[in-house]
């Protein structure tokens, strides 16, 4: 029954986007504890959580895990977030502490709304 199926692949997603997300609460306590090996740990899983559930990470999420060294990043203690202001577009600039990863992120102030 494809039905069914189809309801039981939405509740191992919706488990492990749950999952991730609290994987991702424990990460940034392991890195305000000083425990980056084990905030690394944890990234690790919510990465491959994701692989095999085949779910986008979410975006929260996703911008505080190092693509790098898969660590969980916190502002001010393994990384540091520098915001640049370019006209509309407001940059982010984040840098991991622990590889020196280096990742920038875009925020539009402004939603398109009819303008080019
Ligand atoms: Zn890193």
């Amino acid at each position: 029954m494809p039905r069914t199926r189809k309801k039981l692949e939405a509740l191992v997603r919706s488990a492990a986007l749950e999952r991730m997300n609290i994987l991702f609460m424990l990460g940034v306590e392991a890195v305000r504890c000083g425990n980056i090996e084990l905030a690394r740990r944890y990234g690790d899983l919510i990465y491959r959580i994701a692989m095999r559930v085949r779910v986008k990470i979410p975006r929260n999420i996703k911008r505080w895990i190092c693509k790098k060294c898969r660590v969980i990043i916190v502002p001010g203690i393994n990384a540091k977030v520098r915001t640049r202001r370019d006209g509309k577009t407001l940059r982010v600039v984040t840098r991991c502490l622990t590889c020196g990863w280096i990742h920038r992120y875009e925020f539009m102030r402004c939603r398109r709304s009819g303008e080019a």
